[in-house]
């Protein structure tokens, strides 16, 4: 049962709610997409609403697979989580990210980039560790990295998942709340961790122009986040109408079609010069 989507990706619905056997054989393709390349760092910019500039680019890993094509992360990173294979993606994402930070130094451009994390990620207790590594070996400083991690990551095992960020954090990595308000309990864990960004679900920034709530929620978010001490970013900027209304409320960073959908990583230092320029 293929579908095509309207984005152009063909989505595959057996590929993870069946039975065993194709979990096992999706398991092994993903072990063989490691191996094999198939796997691409894609890049959406990050920019600010007061100057303009790009800032930042977030991460997101691509599947070329050579039969089914392009496969989008929904249809496997849930899959990884649950198997623990998500382990050996997010260090692929981290040395990919890390290479690419070296090469746009190289040209002159600093941007922090965002690396999205997972609960196996933060219950694992080398990844610190393995973290410094990568960013040592790639020449890079860990300010240039913001980390990204949503509420259900932190809520498996909180205690586990605050001694992990507390250490990245210390290390210079900047944190931040992604999905901000799609979650339970996310003000009790505003308090508690070393949070630097928060990041407004797209949900809520799609709908804004035409629904009043959403744009309550959205000012609200802003609001909350500055009178914290932190930077907001808003995901899912489709139109100049949400532009100009989050530009208005006073959001610092924004991310979406308007400005770019994500590219291959290769692209991004071509793009941020022709954005300049
Ligand atoms: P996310 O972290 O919330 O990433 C934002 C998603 O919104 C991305 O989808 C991005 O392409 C999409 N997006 C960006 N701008 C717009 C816009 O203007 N409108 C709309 N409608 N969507 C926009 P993508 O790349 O398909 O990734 C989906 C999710 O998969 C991500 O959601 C993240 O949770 C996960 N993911 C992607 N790459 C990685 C990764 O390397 N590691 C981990 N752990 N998760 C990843
Ligand atoms: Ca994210
Ligand atoms: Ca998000
Ligand atoms: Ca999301």
């Amino acid at each position: 049962t293929a579908k095509q989507r309207n984005d152009g990706a063909v989505v595959y619905e057996e590929s993870i709610d069946e039975g065993s056997q194709q979990s096992l054989s999706l398991l092994t393709e993903l072990r063989r997409a490691v191996e094999n390349n198939e796997l691409r760092l894609f890049v959406q910019p990050k920019i600010t609403f007061s100057s303009g500039s790009v800032v930042g680019a977030e991460a997101l890993v691509r599947w070329q697979h050579p039969v089914r094509g392009n496969v989008f992360p929904d249809q496997f990173i849930p899959f990884a989580e649950q198997t623990g294979f998500i382990r050996v993606l997010t260090q692929w994402v981290l040395e990919r990210s890390a290479e690419l930070c070296h090469a746009l130094a190289q040209r002159g451009i600093h941007l922090k980039v965002s690396v999205n994390l997972s609960t196996r990620d933060l219950l694992d207790q080398d990844l610190p560790v393995k973290v410094a590594e990568i960013f040592m070996r790639h020449h890079v400083s860990p300010g240039a990295f913001c980390l990204e991690i949503t509420e259900s990551a932190i809520m498996d095992d909180p205690v586990r998942a605050q001694q992990t960020l507390e250490r990245l954090h210390a290390m210079g990595c900047d944190l931040s709340i992604d999905d901000f308000g799609t979650g339970y309990s996310s003000l009790a864990y505003l308090k508690r961790l070393p949070v630097d960004e928060l990041k407004i679900d797209k949900s809520f920034v799609l709908n804004m122009a035409n629904d009043v709530g959403d744009a309550k929620i959205v000012r609200s978010t802003i609001d909350l986040g500055h009178n914290m001490g932190l930077r907001v970013v808003a995901e899912g900027v489709e139109d100049d109408a949400a532009w100009n209304i989050l530009a208005e409320m006073g959001c610092d960073q924004g991310q979406g079609y308007f400005m770019s959908r994500p590219m291959p990583a290769d692209q991004l230092a071509g793009w941020v010069e022709n954005w300049r320029a």
